[in-house]
């Protein structure tokens, strides 16, 4: 009651009350960085200055030049460190605790609540920022709804530290083709998609989810992957041509990219022929369907971490698989199709293996280190549409970065031991 009148007694006066209290200038950091790698460059540097102002990195250049604009800024000392953009893991699942066997995967859908299931994700969302992976495209939810919007919500809110992250809320496939499924037709079972039917169905599909947060769209396209005498690794289509394609044409309409699902040949060629952006898993790639990724210019994302974490505990022809998706990885790389890093996180426990793994298998076959970290920063954002943004070390861009403290060139494995992580202007963890 009294004092609302004194602060206008106040403020009047002196002309203040209209105006917003002045905003405190950005913080202003200066990074020391012994050796660079800007995702960018086929190059590493040395002795390079790093410039932050607030979210955004201001300017790179020769230390000494930089530290001349530098002024007061906080100096970080990496001088005996490299130097990375933040790592980007561009196939994850925040909402699952690993699913090696169809048992662990109908466990956590059947009992466990999303919220608990949620509390997880926020978790799995530090460690992953820990890791220094500072952006995931989380490719749906598992059964959990929208949730992975959720925690996007308040990791972008500060209540909870996470890396950015590119929801696809539910994914899709038709009724009857994706987990959980059971004989026994009393039972309502939760699902791990939105099952969706018809084009009319995909078209409301894609609204429903774009309307709910979906940055992506993730669709099925294939199941039931089975090896013939030729040693092509087939598939089941889950949906028809025209479903598939309205999936895709309604998602471009909103202004989202499709990402499917698709391990055998048949499952990837129908993705193609629909139109999506990126292929995930891609056991069965064949020379002619390498030969069409590059001339639609769409991404594989191989996860090739999964592939070895779940070929001994489901047998069967999933070992042949890793070794048929060994091989054309190979051969895509002669080829120059645009490989993105993404592991599959969430099909193997967040809490046992650190996503950075997937670039040692990278190499193992047959990537350069330089190739296999562009994979998982600046070729990453590209298929993110976010190069403007992050995936390297640049002016203008957010400052997302990293540092290890051996060389990352020599030893790739030093990614999996990542000592320093910016994310936004702010550090996550320090040396
Ligand atoms: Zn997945």
């Amino acid at each position: 009651m009294s004092r609302l009148p004194l602060l206008f007694g106040l403020l009047t006066p002196i002309g203040l009350a209209a105006q917003a209290p002045p905003a405190a200038p950005p913080v202003r950091i200066f990074i020391k960085a012994g050796h660079l790698i800007d995702g960018r460059s086929d190059q590493a540097q040395t002795n390079v200055g790093i410039l932050i102002e607030g979210q955004r990195i201001k300017a790179v250049g020769p230390v000494a030049q930089i530290q001349g604009q530098a002024g007061d800024a906080r100096v970080i000392d990496l001088s005996q460190m490299t130097v990375l953009p933040g790592l980007i893991d561009a196939h994850t699942h925040l909402l699952l605790q690993g699913d090696p066997t169809s048992e662990q995967y109908d466990q956590q859908l059947l009992y466990q609540s999303v919220a608990y299931r949620a509390i997880l994700a926020a978790r799995n969302a530090r460690l992953s920022l820990e890791h220094g992976f500072t952006a995931l495209r989380d490719m749906e939810t598992e059964g959990a709804m929208f949730a992975d919007v959720d925690v996007k919500l308040a990791v972008n809110r500060g209540e909870v530290p996470g890396p950015r992250i590119f929801a696809s809320t539910r994914a899709m496939a038709p009724t009857g083709m994706y987990p959980v499924l059971s004989q026994n037709w009393e039972l309502e079972l939760p699902h791990g998609v939105q099952p969706v039917d018809g084009v009319d169905g995909a078209r409301l599909a894609v609204r429903e989810q774009v309307s709910h947060g979906a940055d992506w769209i993730k669709f099925y396209s294939d199941r039931r992957y089975y090896f013939t005498p030729d040693s092509t690794l087939h598939s089941w289509v889950n949906f028809t041509d025209d479903e598939a394609k309205a999936i895709v044409d309604e998602a471009h309409r909103l202004g989202r990219r499709v990402a499917a699902h698709a391990i055998g040949a048949d499952g990837i060629a129908a993705a193609l022929r629909a139109g999506v952006n990126s292929i995930e898993h891609g056991d069965g790639m064949t020379d002619s369907l390498l030969d069409a990724m590059v001339r639609l210019g769409a991404y594989w994302v191989p996860t090739v971490t999964v592939s070895h974490y779940v070929a001994d505990p489901r047998g069967g022809i999933w070992g042949p698989m890793v070794d048929h998706q060994r091989a054309a990885f190979q051969r895509a790389l002669r080829k120059g199709v645009k490989i993105v890093m993404g592991t599959d996180a969430g099909g193997f426990p967040w809490t046992e293996i650190n996503q950075a793994k997937e670039f040692e298998y990278y190499v193992q076959y047959g990537m350069t280190p330089m190739q296999a970290i562009k994979s998982g920063t600046s070729l990453a954002a590209e298929l993110l549409g976010q190069s403007d943004n992050f995936g390297s070390i640049a002016p203008g861009l957010f400052a997302d970065i990293v540092g290890v403290a051996g060389d990352p060139i020599k030893d790739i494995t030093e990614l999996q031991r990542v000592r320093f992580v910016m994310k936004d202007g702010t550090v996550y963890l320090t040396p």
